[in-house]
């Protein structure tokens, strides 16, 4: 079945969410998402978001905050815009409805501070920050009645001109975005989604490892299918570790918020003694790829299945104020942590490369754009500073929209190609009697990239990541052919691309930065230009950053 809309959004966090609600003043939209329209690495997020909002704040300080954190790797350009204009999409939340914590008694909000932050510029809704505005968006995009919500529907591919025209190149500059095959999760039905405009808004790729504190949404499809699509790909060797999740067989993706550091927590081992003041000179408050190295060091060191995070010598009652949900949680798994120290570990926790955008969520794929933690802009270059993700989808999203109305005006030409689209052809698949298969692919790509792609890396546990990843691929394009598709099925050959491509940055880069270390360069390289990692299709190559730039193989 075909469906055309205006515009096609794909992911329903806070980037999609956005994008949606302010594009349906031009025109209809298809919001796509694969799970309820809740599930989302945005309903999450404890922290919150980071935005000049104090006097004693400055646009210049949180640039330069973000910046050193990017080690080298961020376009100031980028960073200053989104800085910039971030306070203003702060109050437009507001103003939709986002309950921000307030000061007691005074009629300002609420600013906490996180690692790699000079100063307290976080607003947060108590430690439910993400959840608040997810409620806040959702609310509003229910209220539109041009916006119609597709939940359970997977996006597959996306269709391309190239795909149905000989004379475009993929990934050419006449190349461009004419639709997505969507399956639908509850009668099997694969769709076809038209529109003038196709917003990535599909989030991250956490469980591409095998500890994420990421949702279990966060399956890197928005870089596969991109990737697919011909779009260019950067930077994917940087994964950030998030140094604090509770560690508890039960517990596998809570998160213990860095703001839990802001507000005086210290890292210990198992024997009481502080670390961190070793290895940085902001101790527990070093930003994280610091933070999770020195805990990974401590920890293989030690032998010790974790380290400890401590709030004991905090004002009790203060603690659980501050973060009622963490303390309830962390209750329900038996810890106070007003009186013990929590048992914690890292974990995989945000993709910091991804599709190739400008400054208006424009790919190198004409009509397809991109925007939050799928997307690779140029503002957290080599490692992301605390809660700026939410900041970027917010400000990408709103110059995406400004920038897709401008596309409003209909063109037959768009038209007469979308009419050429083909169904999606099932071919001779028959249901699997083998879905072991897949669960078994699943679990090694995660193992082996958390044992030989994660924290700490070298040449030959990349090589050998690659070999392993090179032939799970073989094996799972075969088994796509084969059998019909379920959405475990897509999502395993999306972490396996994905794989790839992380894989493939991290031995693009001869150097250790920001959140890639490897053992065998273990400095950064500040002799040459630091260019970003940049795959298309089969080429991959070290360059400047920009999407106007051409990849040649
Ligand atoms: C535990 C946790 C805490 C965090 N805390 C903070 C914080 O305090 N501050 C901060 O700035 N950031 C934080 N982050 C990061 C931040 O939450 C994310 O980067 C941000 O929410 C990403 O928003 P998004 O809209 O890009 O993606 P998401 O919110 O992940 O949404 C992606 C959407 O796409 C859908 N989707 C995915 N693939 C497909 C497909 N193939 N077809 C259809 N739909 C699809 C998903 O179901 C989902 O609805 C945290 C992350 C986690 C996991």
């Amino acid at each position: 079945m075909k469906v055309a809309r205006d515009y096609i959004v794909i992911g329903s966090g806070l980037a999609g969410l956005t994008f949606a609600l302010k594009i349906a003043e031009f025109g209809s939209v298809a919001l796509i998402t694969k799970d309820a329209v809740e599930e989302s690495a945005t309903r999450y997020a404890q922290g919150g978001i980071a935005s000049v909002m104090a006097e004693d704040d400055s646009v210049d300080l949180h640039v330069s905050d973000t910046i050193e954190a990017g080690r080298g790797l961020c376009r100031e350009d980028v960073v200053r815009c989104i800085v910039r204009e971030g306070p203003a999409r702060v109050r437009e939340l507001i103003d939709l409805g986002t309950r921000f914590t307030r000061t007691q008694g005074e009629d300002a909000y609420h600013l906490t501070r996180e690692g790699g932050h000079s100063k307290r510029r976080i607003l947060h809704a108590d430690d439910l920050t993400g959840w608040e505005i997810e409620r806040t968006l959702i609310d509003a995009v229910r209220a539109k009645s041009n916006i119609e919500i597709y939940p359970y529907h997977m996006g597959i591919d996306i269709i391309t001109r190239s795909n149905i025209d000989p004379a475009v190149a993929p990934g050419s500059r006449e190349d461009e975005a004419l639709g997505l095959y969507a399956l639908n999760e509850k009668t099997g039905e694969v769709l076809t989604f038209t529109g003038k405009a196709i917003l990535l808004a599909t989030g991250g790729a956490g469980k591409v490892y095998l500890y994420t504190s990421n949702p279990d949404t966060a399956t890197g499809d928005g870089i596969a299918l991109a990737h697919r699509a011909g779009a260019r790909i950067a930077n994917m060797e940087f994964f950030q570790f998030h140094p604090t999740c509770l560690y508890h067989p039960q517990a596998k993706s809570f998160l213990i918020s860095e703001a839990v550091r802001g507000e005086g927590g210290i890292l210990r081992l198992k024997n009481g003694e502080t670390f961190m003041e070793k290895y940085h000179s902001l101790g527990c408050l070093a930003p994280r790829d610091v933070v999770a190295r020195a805990i990974d060091y401590e920890m293989k060191k030690s032998g010790d299945d974790c380290v400890f995070l401590d709030v004991t010598h905090l004002e009790g009652y203060r603690t659980r104020e501050r973060f009622p949900n963490i303390d309830k949680t962390c209750k329900s798994f038996g810890f106070d942590m007003t009186r013990q120290p929590l048992p914690v570990v890292p974990a995989a926790h945000y993709m910091c490369g991804g599709v190739m955008v400008d400054l208006n969520g424009q790919t190198n794929i004409q009509r397809l754009f991109a925007s939050g933690e799928v997307c690779y802009s140029g503002l957290h270059g080599a490692n992301r500073l605390a809660s700026n993700s939410l900041l970027e989808g917010l400000v990408l999203s709103h110059r995406a929209a400004a920038r897709v109305s401008e596309l409003r005006k209909s063109s037959k030409k768009l038209e007469a190609l979308q009419e050429r689209l083909p169904e999606w052809d099932p071919g001779d698949a028959v249901e699997s009697d083998e879905s072991v298969v897949v669960s078994h692919n699943w679990d090694e790509i995660r193992r082996l990239m958390w044992n030989y792609v994660g924290i700490v890396r070298s040449d030959k546990r990349l090589y050998r990541a690659r070999r392993r990843v090179e032939m799970l691929l073989e094996e799972i394009k075969e088994y796509y052919w084969s059998f019909k598709i379920t959405r475990d099925t897509l999502e395993l050959r999306n972490i396996a691309l994905t794989a790839q491509l992380i894989i493939n940055g991290a031995l693009l880069r001869k150097e250790s930065r920001g959140l890639h270390y490897n053992l065998d360069y273990p400095q950064p390289d500040d002799t040459h230009e630091v260019l970003d990692t940049v795959q298309q299709d089969t080429a991959q190559r070290l360059i400047t950053g920009s999407t106007d730039a051409r990849i040649k193989s």
